[in-house]
């Protein structure tokens, strides 16, 4: 299989045979082998059963229903499990990504890229809602995570079957894949692609999803850096205040022994117990940190690197 194109599909019951009708105009010309994986997450509209005579018609379109809506992030991971292509190729459902640009997606993976991302150049999208806090989320996601990209949530991407076979996706993480991705090493490239207005359906975001956004790039940040040493974070930051709760304390200890002056009434004493406890609560954070990493890799047989090839190759990579 060359080509898998992942479609997440919620109530989007007017989009979806255009949309077939669109890519496969576009994916035959192209003799390749394909499939088009629509993952239902939960559409309580007649998409279920558009997208069942879909499959019935075409044994290249398979079709995943989730028993509720999940969200676009779990619908995207479910595509990705059962995904057999080469390239794995994700876009919405709702005709704003447009499939006529999945050629130049595919030719610009063949120039040696992992990831090929979309940026909707012209988007046409409302500017106060959407427009605004996108760009400044991608400016900041950008600035963060070190990959700079024009455009984090155009879900129009292509993807090689390594990248997404090895990564575990949660929550809202999926507009971060590439960021996620960048820890695996891999090269990435972006190119304009078309964006139209939503014509059926409605749009199933608002402005709250910038805060969800915000707490996962904290969240991907950690993972990114300090996922496979907590102690370093934790561990830096309590012996710091160790120190200096110490320092304090014994400052304290010798003008009570050798001078005499009362030190129960004294900020200083207070700060100093604050520190030391501070000290050793965060340096305990750090180790439990160390021991949960090591469950979570040794307990999901992953690994703290990625091999790209070993000569002679060996078994299993
Ligand atoms: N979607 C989904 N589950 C959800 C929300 C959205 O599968 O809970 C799908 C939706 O059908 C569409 C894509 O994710 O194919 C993007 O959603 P939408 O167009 O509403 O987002 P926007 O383009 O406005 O950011
Ligand atoms: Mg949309």
């Amino acid at each position: 299989m060359d080509i898998s194109l992942v479609i997440p599909v919620y109530n989007e019951e007017e989009n979806l045979e255009p949309l077939y009708r669109k890519i496969k105009e576009v994916m035959e010309p192209l003799e390749k082998e394909y499939e088009v994986i629509f993952v239902d997450d939960g559409s309580q509209d007649q998409s279920p059963q558009i997208l069942d005579s879909l499959a019935r018609e075409d044994p290249r379109v398979k079709v995943i229903h989730f028993r509720r809506n999940f969200g676009q992030t779990a619908a995207l991971a479910a595509g990705f499990d059962l995904a057999q292509g080469e390239v794995v190729i994700t876009m919405d459902a709702d005709l704003q990504n447009d499939p006529a640009d999945i050629p130049r997606l595919l030719a610009k993976m063949d120039e040696g890229y992992d990831v090929v991302s979309g940026w909707r150049r012209d988007r046409k999208d409302p500017y106060v809602s959407r427009i605004l806090p996108s760009t400044m989320a991608n400016w900041l996601i950008s600035k963060v995570t070190g990959v700079e990209l024009h455009d984090y949530g155009c879900t129009l991407k292509a993807y090689s079957r390594e990248v997404v076979k090895g990564l575990n996706l949660y929550g809202e993480l999926h507009r971060f894949l590439p960021a996620l991705a960048s820890w695996m090493g891999v090269k990435i490239a972006e190119i304009p692609v078309n964006h139209h207005p939503r014509r059926f359906g409605k749009s199933k975001y608002g402005l709250t999803r910038t805060f969800r956004v915000i707490l996962d790039l904290i969240l991907v940040q950690f993972l990114l850096r300090y996922s496979t040493r907590p102690i370093r974070i934790f561990g830096g930051g309590g012996l710091l205040s160790l120190f200096l709760g110490l320092i304090l304390g014994s400052y304290l200890t010798v003008v009570k022994l050798f001078f005499h002056h009362r030190i129960g009434n004294r900020p200083l004493l207070i700060l100093a117990v604050l520190l030391i406890i501070l000290g050793i609560q965060l340096l305990s954070l750090g180790i439990l940190g160390e021991f949960l990493t090591r469950i979570y890799y040794e307990g999901q047989n992953k690994k703290p690197y990625v091999i790209k090839y070993t000569a002679p190759p060996q078994e299993g990579s």
